[in-house]
């Protein structure tokens, strides 16, 4: 490993002011570091900064600090209680010890897990740009099956960030670009699922309100199928204003999906997104059901 300097910030200003690569949990870059994909010059750990710690909004909503950990988050009873899917997609992600170093920060700005970003004799535009890209013809099956180009067909890595997207939250940073990440706000939600298959990496996030069996409110996000968590607006237009029912949450999928173009390895992901849409959207509906 190139050597670095390491500095521990002790106030926001001062993180914003030191000329380095920020530090979580270390889960992700330091592994990078020792691979020798990344190597910056002075890391700023910024993991004991005041950041950490959720707190409730005047509006029922929840403010979640950048170092707080993802065990703390995912164990949370307001979390499990209002933003379920977020417990959820958190639990489904890294396991244990990782979970209770890595950061909300860290997590949403993790690096890609394409094995050729790690791989430093392939070309990889992600960590040399212009380079070109190893996947797009090499081994693909993890890869995007909507929305990419010829310059990157890797997934967006992070499960929260899916269950995130369904809340249409608010993250806040500081300096930058990129910057520093301070919090993530949350709106109010209704009842909300996140499911994650064991292949593949897909996921499927939504919530969903329903009153006299009419849809009145529904957002739906897929991970594991594109460059950022994809919001199913597709699917969200079709099933607006329309009877919840088994037949129009096939039919939501069905219009999502009609724009995937999978690569030469993944076609079954076409078909397992499919199915976990209906059966989230299925569990999505009985939740909104049972609701008091
Ligand atoms: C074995 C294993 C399995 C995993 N499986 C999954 C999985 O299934 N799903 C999933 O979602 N994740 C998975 N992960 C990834 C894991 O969630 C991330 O490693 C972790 O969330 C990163 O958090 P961190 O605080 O350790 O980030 P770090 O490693 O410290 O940093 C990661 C990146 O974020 C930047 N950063 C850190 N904090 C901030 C901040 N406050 N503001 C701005 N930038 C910041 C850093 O500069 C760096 O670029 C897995 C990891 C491992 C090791
Ligand atoms: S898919 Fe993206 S991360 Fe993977 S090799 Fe291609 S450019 Fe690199």
């Amino acid at each position: 490993m190139k050597e670095f300097e390491y500095v521990r910030a002790g106030s926001v200003p001062e993180a914003l002011a030191s000329d380095g690569r920020f530090l979580g949990g270390g889960t992700n870059l330091v592994h990078l570091m020792r691979r020798g994909v990344e190597a910056p010059d002075r890391l700023v750990d910024v993991s004991r900064l005041p950041l950490s710690g959720i707190r409730e909004t005047p509006d029922g909503g929840l403010v979640i600090g950048a170092t707080t950990t993802n065990s703390v988050v995912a164990a949370d009873p307001l979390v499990r209680r209002r933003y379920p899917a977020l417990a959820r997609a958190i639990l489904a992600g890294a396991p244990g010890p990782i979970r209770d170093r890595a950061t909300v920060g860290g997590n949403l700005r993790q690096s890609t897990r394409c094995e050729y970003f790690t791989d430093l004799a392939r070309p990889c535009n992600q960590r040399l740009p212009g380079s070109g890209c190893a996947a797009i013809g090499g081994r693909n099956r993890n890869h995007a099956i909507l929305g990419w180009d010829e310059r990157c067909v890797a997934v967006d890595p992070s499960d929260m960030a899916v269950a995130l997207s369904v809340f249409d939250v608010t993250v806040h940073s500081l300096g930058g670009p990129p910057g520093l990440i301070t919090a993530v706000e949350l709106p109010p939600a209704p009842p909300s699922v996140f499911r994650k298959a064991r292949d593949g990496g897909v996921s499927v996030a939504a919530v969903l309100e329903v009153t006299a069996g009419i849809v009145r409110d529904v957002r739906i996000a897929l991970g594991g199928v594109a460059a950022r968590p994809w919001r199913a607006s597709a699917a969200e237009n079709l099933l607006r204003h329309g009877p919840a029912t088994a037949d129009r949450f096939r039919a939501a999928a069905d219009a999502e999906l009609a724009a995937a173009r999978p690569l030469r390895d993944n076609a079954y992901k076409v078909e397992l997104t499919r199915h976990l849409i209906e059966g989230v959207l299925t569990r999505a509906a009985e939740a909104a059901r049972a609701r008091p």
